[in-house]
């Protein structure tokens, strides 16, 4: 396993995770475990600037330790560790902010969205990109698995990693981000790109009737039942691309461009495979909640190992930036 390419790549804990947050990043984290030595954490900190409720943050990162073992993250083989038990991240964000300038920063989506959201922008929130830097660049990742969305917190993590090496030496190697791009960015109910803050979301927690009632919800166009439809433009179409495999998915298309099914039905078939899908991880879930000691005990193995790489690399951190007096 030393040997191993590194994977790391994270989730914050704001609330239930919805579909596109497991086909835009978390089914990758399962589906390469055997391939990496992985590292999936639980970005708390970051979500620290959207969750300030201490009972509340707390309920997060258990559901969310519950999440990622119930898709099938298995701990014997992939480290899943809390950010906020490792101080190296918070540290080595500082270092970063002190060789970033604050033009880099404003040209972050994420810090213009909020900003053009009319709210004043939080410090935690223009930062966000520097201690995402520093979660990745302390484990020496080759690939991080993300949505689009993340595509240019990659690159600012690239760009502040060759500033350091420039300006200290080689410290750090460049990570690639890994987006799939069926699935780079996984539209909501509205056909917008799914997230919290749209509320167009499907959980993957969601109940049976969570789902049905999501998906009754998707506006489609006018068409009666007979008339062609274009797979390519109907919301419903766009998730039935995750959900509907085999024969069912190519009669479906057919149906849709010669005529002879309507959105209702389409929604029907919709609902029955995204209950076919989320049922057996829900019942994993299920049965995890009921020992909860022992994700804490991932929880803090996980940890324990982080620890170690991240400690090893901020040394050498420490040493390059001339802080570390007696070596
Ligand atoms: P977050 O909740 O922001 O921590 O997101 C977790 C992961 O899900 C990140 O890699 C995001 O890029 C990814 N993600 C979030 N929403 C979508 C979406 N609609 N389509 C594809 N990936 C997404």
């Amino acid at each position: 396993m030393n040997d191993a390419k590194i994977l790391l790549s994270g989730v914050k804990p704001t609330g239930r995770p919805h579909i596109g947050n497991y086909f835009g990043a978390m089914k990758q984290f399962v589906d390469l475990q055997n391939d990496y030595e992985c590292f999936f954490m639980i970005a708390d900190y970051h979500a620290l600037n959207f969750v300030q409720n201490g009972k509340e943050m707390k309920g997060l990162i258990l559901d969310l330790a519950l999440d990622y073992l119930a898709i099938g993250i298995d701990p014997v083989k992939s480290t899943i560790f809390q950010q906020s038990a490792i101080s190296e991240h918070t540290e080595l964000s500082w270092i970063f902010e002190a060789i970033t300038t604050v033009p880099y920063l404003e040209r972050a989506h994420a810090f213009k969205d909020a900003e053009s959201r009319g709210k004043e922008v939080s410090v935690g929130t223009f930062n966000y990109p520097m201690l995402m830097a520093a979660d990745i660049l302390l484990y020496d990742p080759d690939v991080v698995p993300v949505g689009q969305d993340q595509k240019q917190h990659i690159e600012i993590t690239r760009d502040t990693a060759e500033k350091f090496n420039r300006i200290f030496g080689e410290t750090f190697k460049l990570p690639e981000a890994l987006i799939l791009e069926s699935v780079k960015t996984v539209p909501g109910t509205d056909g917008q790109k799914m997230s919290k803050s749209h509320k167009n979301t499907i959980g993957l927690f969601a109940s049976d009737e969570e789902i049905a009632d999501a998906v009754m919800k998707i506006p489609t166009d006018s068409k009666g039942v007979e008339d062609p439809k274009d797979p390519e433009t109907d919301n419903v179409f766009a998730l039935h691309k995750l959900f509907t495999e085999g024969p069912e998915f190519g009669e479906l298309r057919d149906k849709y461009e010669a005529g002879g099914i309507g959105y209702k039905e389409s929604k029907e078939i919709l609902i029955k495979n995204i209950v076919k899908f989320v049922t057996p991880i829900r019942e994993r879930r299920a049965s995890l909640e009921k020992d909860i000691p022992s994700v804490i005990e991932i929880l803090r193995k996980g940890a324990k190992k982080a620890k170690e790489r991240a400690s090893e690399k901020m040394a050498d951190v420490r040493m390059k930036v001339g802080v570390t007096l007696d070596k």
